[in-house]
């Protein structure tokens, strides 16, 4: 038996945790540089609760709230821009993945004046400044993993980077700051997570330890399923999302995701799909495909899920998510091609072609 185990994040969870923990903010200096979207910071409650704890530490804090969903290279470029030019000593992200990858690409670039492409280089001069991730979804982890993913408007498709610097160094959990999710995005963020710990479970890079804390997040998430169904949203259902959204961030921070995320860009990119739904449309032939080679772990998947089989996992997810979307066969093609060329792609337990990509989608979408 042989692996690693590695996170580079503080992490308190906890309703009230950021007021409680302020002092930890002030360990990372004096200027803080706030990346946060549109709306999610205000709505969440969580930036104002942060710029009040700021005030009271007078630590002097500028405000990026331009960070777009899926956010481009161009995007993390000008806020990374800002952050240089203020003078940064540390980032704050406030938000779901996007403002919170956001945030990582900008600690990079705040201190290393490279052009937006050479971040997936992954190796950078400097340090990048710390990070502090307060999650207002519960669904990527991103504020547990070191991942940044952006939108190559470029290539037409989602990369990422990171490494073991770009881990935030702290992470602030507060469950309240998910309540104004509406019912779609907890839908759609929660079976992110779930599509995480499966695809972290069902990968060749999977360790003893992943396996634990991935059957932990599937549990949890079997846990929640009828509350969800029931649009329940209880804020005792929130605590469970969100720690679980954070263990399945654990997962992948050491496996990667696999081919059902690859798949998945394609279908943000060119159809506009909330990326967990994304995933949440392909992971049940996901499940079906692994079920030759890896039968027992498909079953302890549904197990824990307290399902029977991949058809009735395919039942839940309509009911969670609605209708699927169409593709043309030449979309499908592109797509595929797209797929199966990602580096996630190859973390699937055995090597997957184009055409298992081809067939994936189609009995996922088309059948
Ligand atoms: P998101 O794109 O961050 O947010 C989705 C929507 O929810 C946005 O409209 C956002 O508003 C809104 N929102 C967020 N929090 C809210 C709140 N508390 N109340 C009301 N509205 C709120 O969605 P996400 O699913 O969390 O993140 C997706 C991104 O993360 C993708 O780019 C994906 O590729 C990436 N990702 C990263 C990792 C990783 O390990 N780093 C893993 C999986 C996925 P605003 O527009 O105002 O923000
Ligand atoms: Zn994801």
């Amino acid at each position: 038996m042989e692996f690693r185990f590695f996170i580079g994040t503080k992490a308190i969870f906890g309703r009230g945790c950021l007021a409680e923990n302020a002092g930890e903010l002030k360990s990372f200096g004096d200027k803080a540089f706030i990346v946060t979207g549109k709306t999610s910071g205000k709505k969440s409650g969580a930036l104002d609760e942060v710029i009040g704890v700021l005030k009271a530490l007078n630590i002097s804090y500028c405000v990026y709230d331009g960070i777009e969903n899926n956010p481009s290279l161009e995007n993390v470029s000008d806020a990374g821009e800002k952050a240089f030019q203020f003078g940064a000593d540390f980032v704050i992200g406030i938000g779901g993945g996007s403002p919170l990858d956001a945030a990582k690409a900008v600690a990079v670039l705040a201190v290393n004046p490279i052009p937006p492409v050479d971040l997936f280089k992954n190796t950078f001069e400097k340090k990048p400044l710390p990070i502090a991730a307060i999650p207002t979804t519960a669904g990527t982890g991103s504020e547990i993993t070191p991942y940044s993913v952006l939108t190559r408007k470029d290539l037409g498709t989602k990369m990422s980077f990171g490494n073991a610097n770009t881990f935030p160094k702290l992470a602030l959990l507060d469950p309240r700051y998910t309540e104004s999710l509406p019912y779609n995005v907890t839908v759609d963020t929660a079976v992110d997570a779930l599509s995480h710990a499966v695809e972290g479970y069902l990968n060749r890079r999977s360790t003893p330890v992943t396996d634990v804390l991935a059957l932990e997040a599937i549990s949890i998430f079997g846990d929640c399923l009828s509350d969800l169904l029931g649009k329940n949203l209880t804020l005792k259902l929130r605590d469970k999302l969100l720690y679980m959204a954070m263990v399945a961030g654990m997962v992948i921070s050491h496996t990667g995701t696999t081919v059902v995320h690859s798949m998945g860009y394609s279908l943000t990119y060119y159809k506009g799909l909330p990326h967990g739904r994304a995933n949440g449309l392909l992971m049940a032939e996901y499940l079906k495909f692994n079920l030759a080679g890896a039968g027992d772990r498909v079953k302890k998947v549904y197990e824990r899920l307290k399902i029977s089989d991949a058809d009735e996992f395919k039942g839940i997810i309509d009911r969670l998510m609605g209708t699927r979307v169409e593709l043309t066969e030449e979309e499908l093609n592109s797509f595929a091609s797209q797929a199966a060329k990602q580096k996630n792609a190859s973390y699937c337990l055995w090597n997957v072609t184009e055409e298992d990509v081809v067939k994936l989608y189609k009995s996922s979408l088309m059948e």
